[in-house]
């Protein structure tokens, strides 16, 4: 089957390549199914499988100057501001260096009243969308993340793509409900001109609530759900779905056993701890990408990841090994 070359759009950037077809024939759909994780997989890889107890949500409280849990000590701050080029006016440090002041101990910071439910309220997929004719049979997502007010992660950008016909679903910047110290441009790809252009166009999501209604319009609790590291996707959109199929964790599997077979399996690993992302062990997308489809992605340079780019390779990753296994099978 082919794997997806050509040019098609991002509707708010248009350069990430189309997405071919693929028919989903009984086979395909057997050894597909094949691959959806068991809620035990899912929850060590990190995966949010339950609504928060209180005292999960107690360890989101961070530092109210150096933005660490307060676990992580000493307290490594800047004393100084952020300035428009995103450098630490104390120290001309970039906002991702570690603080260039310490402290033994942390700083309380106050949050409001219910602050910390609202900003960590995990849903999982409703039912009642289940017999929408819009629901799909699969679908592949991707995100990107700027950084908020107190250094966690927050969703600026949400992608989902049809995983059988390649139509691109969603693909829309998201104003955060929250305040950002940054928008990980370097990452994301997204520039504050990016969001306030996008919000004057009333082209963005408003918030994270909303981007999920508009990821449900599409996905019932049988959608199976494709991502590469998907767990933090989902936790960006505080979403708990468990019909997941995860490229990083089919890859970090097949790995497992290829290195358990020459013989070098690390003894910690095979005690069933959650996987380590280890860049070296080529386990990223791109590096993924590039050794088993021979693509090219995130080289935008300074203007940092696609999502588009990064779900289409993360379904195309997906259907590459649906189809070794289907060629496995016909050869047994
Ligand atoms: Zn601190
Ligand atoms: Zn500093």
């Amino acid at each position: 089957m082919p794997l997806s070359f050509g040019q098609s759009g991002s509707p708010w950037r248009g350069t990430a390549p189309a997405a071919e077809p693929i028919a989903p024939t009984p086979e395909y759909l057997q050894h597909f199914h094949s691959l959806v994780h068991s809620r035990q997989q899912q929850k060590s890889a990190g995966y949010v499988m339950e609504r928060m107890s209180q005292q999960e949500l107690d360890k989101k409280r961070r530092c109210g100057r150096c933005n660490m849990r307060h676990t992580n000590l000493p307290c490594k701050f800047h004393p100084g501001a952020l300035d428009s080029r995103k450098q630490w006016t104390c120290c001309n440090r970039t906002a991702f260096k570690i603080g260039c002041e310490s402290e033994a101990e942390h700083q309380v910071r106050i949050y409001a009243p219910g602050e910390l439910e609202q900003r960590w309220r995990f849903e999982p997929t409703p039912t009642y969308y289940l017999n929408s004719s819009d629901t799909r049979r699969a679908v592949a997502i991707d995100c990107e993340m700027g950084t908020a007010y107190d250094g966690t992660s927050e969703l600026i950008r949400v992608t989902m793509i049809d995983y059988f016909t390649g139509a691109v679903l969603v693909d829309k910047l998201v104003w955060p409900d929250v305040e950002m110290m940054h928008y990980n441009t370097r990452y994301s790809g997204v520039t504050r001109f990016d969001m306030q252009t996008a919000l004057r166009a009333g082209t963005c999501i408003r918030g994270i609530r909303n981007a999920k209604a508009e990821l449900w319009r599409f996905v019932g609790q049988d959608t199976i759900v494709v991502g590469h590291s998907a767990e933090n996707d989902l936790r960006a959109l505080r979403w708990i779905h468990s019909r997941v199929v995860d490229s990083f964790l089919i890859e970090s599997a097949l790995k497992k056993e290829s290195d358990m077979r020459e013989g070098d399996g690390n003894e910690k690993e095979k005690e069933g701890q959650p996987f380590k992302k280890r860049p070296e062990d080529g386990l990223s997308l791109k590096a993924m990408a590039m050794r088993k489809l021979g693509r090219a992605i995130q080289v935008g340079g300074r203007k940092g990841h696609d999502s588009l780019e990064d779900a289409i390779a993360t379904r195309d990753l997906i259907h590459f090994r649906v189809v070794e296994l289907m060629a496995a099978a016909e050869s047994d």
